[in-house]
């Protein structure tokens, strides 16, 4: 069985309900994100400037769409459709469930998903490469909410460790051989949704301390992190030029009340994969929308010091925010959230960059976000700096997603850190992944979402005839 429970920590410090890490962050005297006790962060550098992204305003806002087929306008045509205002975006996200999945592929499955075959991952990876995006973070979309007894473990421990290994990394490699430079494409990435190890995952992660099936899940997961960190390690004899590894491991985070244990799963994977001077191989997620997430940065970054390993972190702001049951672990405001977001992804920044190769304790870092504000901070920061350790610092979003933004990025500012995840895998499991998408939507349409996006389509289809 592994612990990752470092000498002089006892393993109660590493629930984290609020008042362990308060024990724990006030004993600790490293240099580290800090927090105050009403879990605002008190940095002694000013981490939180408004940034105003700079916008070429001679650039038409479309501009993204002219490479695009006509298959994929016509998907985000019915996209603008949907979003057109919050009732109709209500009404789609209720009857979406009894849409046939027949009519989902044709209207907008390609423009949000990778495919059911490997085969078509390879397809997906050339469309991305021709617009500028170098990789990609695949997820095997089999859901498993509370207790799904669909979901079997060891079929996606096979078809992940399958993808791995006859995808990502020849993919990566063959990607490699093929640049100027070997630090210019971006690790690939796995995303690995803790849920999807367990036909109980939901009870086993809240009982992480009592209930046995805990360590049986760390080692489902520990199969595929082994695939690739046994991969990274043979790689980096081969490529010794190169600073990130080829290929990462990713843990999603999971609804609020699970993340306990996904944080514990987390720190043991860590701890077995993520060995100094090595390539990280194994990140897990922090949500900066809780309230509690300042700290909990703190506590990780010092228990990787104490445990002697390296973290591997995927910032994100958070899910949906009416997924989450409990709204008082949320930061109040989204102004809040968006302040944490952006303190927390330049604090690991700093640490990553500061540092040569395999030294810094933050060893890899993806900012997950469609923020154009964060994503061009972030942007600015690595091209403001010379370092060495620059690649392992990685954006990423959604496929599908912001892709005007990821756009203006790789055009403007000439990005090559930027990766999308992608779904893939079953029809009947990518269904239910759509509708999340739909939902997240809720957050953001407001009247004129659709009405624009139908309006950029069509000019570009009118471009495209005349
Ligand atoms: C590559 C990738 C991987 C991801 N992995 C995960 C994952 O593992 N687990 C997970 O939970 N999410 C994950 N997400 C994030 C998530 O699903 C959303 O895409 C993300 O939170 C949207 O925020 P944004 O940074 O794009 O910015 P924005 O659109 O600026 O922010 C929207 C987000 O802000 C937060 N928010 C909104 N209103 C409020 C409010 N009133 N108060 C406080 N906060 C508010 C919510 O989290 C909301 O989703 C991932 C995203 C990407 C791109």
């Amino acid at each position: 069985m592994l612990r990752s429970i470092p000498p002089r920590i006892s393993s109660r410090s590493l629930i984290l309900p609020s008042s362990s890490i308060r024990s724990f962050t006030s004993l600790r005297s490293f240099r580290c994100f800090n927090t105050s006790p009403n879990n605002k962060s008190t940095l002694t550098k000013d981490y939180s400037q408004p940034i105003v992204p700079k916008v070429d305003i001679t650039k038409p806002k479309n501009d993204y769409l002219k490479d695009y087929k006509l298959s994929e306008l016509f998907s985000y045509f019915c996209i603008g459709l949907v979003t057109l205002n919050k009732p109709i975006l209500n009404l789609c996200i209720k009857i979406f469930p009894f849409v046939p999945m027949p009519i989902i592929k044709a209207l907008v499955y390609k423009v949000y998903c990778g495919g059911e075959t490997m085969k078509d991952l390879f397809k997906v990876s050339d469309r991305l490469q021709s617009r500028g995006i170098n990789n990609m973070m695949l997820s095997l979309t089999i859901e498993a909410a509370e207790g799904n007894e669909v979901v079997d473990p060891e079929y996606i421990i096979e078809e992940t460790n399958k993808s791995i290994n006859e995808f990502l990394i020849p993919n990566t490699i063959e990607k490699i051989k093929n640049s100027q430079d070997i630090n210019s494409i971006p690790p690939s990435y796995v995303a690995l949704k803790p849920t999807g190890f367990s036909h109980n995952a939901a009870k086993i992660l809240r009982d992480y301390q009592t209930d046995k099936e805990f360590d049986v899940l760390v080692d489902r997961i520990s199969k595929i992190i082994k695939t690739i960190n046994d991969a990274n390690i043979s790689l980096q004899k081969q490529y010794p030029q190169r600073i990130a590894p080829i290929v990462v491991g990713v843990i999603d985070a999971e609804k609020h009340d699970l993340q306990n244990g996904v944080y514990e799963l987390q720190r043991r994977l860590y701890k077995q994969f993520n060995k100094v001077d090595q390539p990280v191989s194994v990140v897990g997620t922090l949500q900066m929308y809780l309230a509690e997430s300042g700290k909990l940065l703190t506590l990780e970054e010092n228990l990787a010091k104490e445990g002697n390993y390296r973290l591997g972190l995927k910032l994100v702001r958070g899910a949906y925010i009416h997924s989450e049951a409990d709204r008082s672990v949320i930061h109040k405001t989204k102004q809040d959230t968006d302040v944490n977001y952006n303190q927390g992804i330049t604090y690991c920044i700093d640490n990553i960059l500061k540092q040569e190769k395999s030294e810094s304790t933050v060893g890899h870092l993806v900012i997950a976000s469609h923020n154009s504000e964060s994503l061009n901070l972030a942007t600015d920061l690595i091209n403001n700096q010379q370092s060495t350790n620059k690649n392992n610092i990685v954006l990423g979003q959604l496929f599908g997603m912001a892709d005007n933004i990821t756009y203006d990025l790789i055009k403007d500012k000439n990005v090559k850190n930027v990766i999308k995840y992608v779904p893939w895998g079953p029809p009947v499991e990518t269904k239910a992944y759509l509708l999340r998408r739909l939902e997240e939507n809720g957050d953001a349409v407001k009247n004129d979402t659709g009405l624009n996006l139908i309006k950029d389509v069509l000019t570009t289809v009118w471009k495209r005839i005349f």
